[in-house]
């Protein structure tokens, strides 16, 4: 492919597969963008070193030490710039690190944040361990039930929001939130994790700051730790560069370049797993030992109509409720299951099953159940061996059950 491509514009799957191709040099080149690994950077002369530290301090995205990554890291933040239709990205080395680089950047001492109760659990720890002791203030409160105008204050800077929730995937109405928050100037920041960035852009909906772990679908295979925040205005963009730069944070051109080339099978690995999900849930549905399936692509799923408006499509992640079971059962329920893992973190190719702790099922307003619940990362396996393990751990588990 010519860099310019003539004609209609293209596709976004189309660019993800061509996103940051190097030039052909003496008319031929690799596919892939090279791996530039670096601790700092070269200059002609002193009056260059000066014009790129000028150029960086004026909130331009340019390297002038090895930190600031050079080629690869480049290439992934321009497609997922791209991805989320925003004006900047920063790469850093985890899903949470990226949470806690939006949180000390935005949050200030006498500053209150409200967050949203289905988040990502370790938010909290950054909340009871470092905001508190900052003199920040987060107040947790449910998108669905609360009504934010009345808990918004003078000193709120930021709302942070996750849709749809961990563990039990509630679906935000992201534009009427985020219109609260911004008519009050207030800042809107949500965890898109659950979609990859491929299908849900928060950014259009109204939210400024986009997080993703990428260690989960934009690296899809499991090894690779990984956090993206994509921000969507200059002045936004300068307030996360002074907290990175701080923080001395950055990750390694190795781990640039599998996220990209993660990010090529986006759309095609999501397809899949939304396809296989469904297939697991609809079984799940069936079976006299769950009571509830959570999972927004189900038309019996509470969240259903604001995915259809809102989402182009669903993940792997399904979790059930047992009708009647004790923890003990539920553990044996896992401990019978013999293709899926027993773990955490989700988004790789394989399938995963994880009991969910009731504390944190407790911390969501919207969980009213008492039974536990089991949450599933469905794989990229042939969906009727995953159907077939999971019957079997029914039926193993069924005298518990
Ligand atoms: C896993 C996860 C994170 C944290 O990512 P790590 O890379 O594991 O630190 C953040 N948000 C959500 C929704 C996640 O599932």
């Amino acid at each position: 492919m010519t860099a310019a491509f003539p004609g209609k514009r293209l596709h976004s799957a189309t660019r993800l597969l061509h996103a940051g191709a190097p030039a052909l040099r003496d008319g031929a080149g690799p596919v892939n963008v090279p791996v530039v690994r670096t601790s700092t950077v070269r200059f002609e002369n002193t009056a260059a070193q000066a014009d790129h530290h000028h150029r960086r301090t004026a909130g331009e995205r340019v390297a002038s030490y090895g930190r600031h990554g050079l080629d690869t890291h480049r290439a992934l933040e321009d497609a997922v710039v791209g991805l989320e239709g925003g004006h900047r990205a920063f790469l850093t080395p985890s899903g949470l690190s990226a949470i806690t680089l939006v949180l000390l950047a935005l949050l200030s001492p006498g500053d209150h944040a409200l967050v949203a109760d289905g988040v990502y659990a370790p938010l909290r720890r950054v909340d009871s361990t470092l905001l508190q002791r900052l003199g920040i203030t987060v107040e947790y409160f449910s998108p669905t039930h609360d009504d934010l105008a009345s808990r918004l204050r003078p000193n709120t800077r930021l709302l942070y929001l996750e849709s749809p929730s961990s563990l039990l995937y509630e679906v935000l109405d992201l534009p009427a939130l985020s219109a609260v928050a911004r008519d009050r100037g207030v800042t809107v920041a949500t965890d898109n994790t659950w979609s990859g960035g491929w299908f849900h852009q928060p950014l259009a909906l109204g939210a400024n700051i986009s997080i993703q772990a990428a260690t989960k679908y934009i690296s899809g295979h499991s090894d690779l730790m990984q956090g993206i925040v994509v921000v969507d205005s200059p002045a936004l963009a300068a307030k996360l560069s002074t907290a990175y730069e701080a923080l001395g944070l950055t990750i390694g051109a190795d781990d640039a370049y599998l996220a990209l080339r993660g990010l090529r099978t986006l759309p095609v690995r999501l397809a899949q797993h939304q396809r296989n999900a469904t297939a697991v849930a609809e079984f799940l549905q069936q079976q006299p030992q769950v009571s509830r399936v959570f999972y927004p692509a189900l038309p019996t799923d509470p969240g259903h109509a604001l995915w259809k408006r809102d989402f182009s499509g669903a993940s792997g992640l399904v979790s059930f409720e047992f009708r009647h079971a004790t923890p003990a059962a539920a553990n044996a329920f896992v401990d019978a299951l013999r293709l899926f893992g027993i773990g955490a973190s989700w988004g790789g190719y394989e399938s995963l099953a994880l009991a969910a702790q009731p504390e944190r099922l407790r911390e969501h307003r919207q969980w009213t159940g008492d039974a536990p619940v089991v949450r599933l990362h469905i794989g990229l396996e042939e969906p009727q061996d995953l159907i077939a393990d999971l019957a079997q751990a029914f039926a193993d588990a069924a005298p518990a059950l």
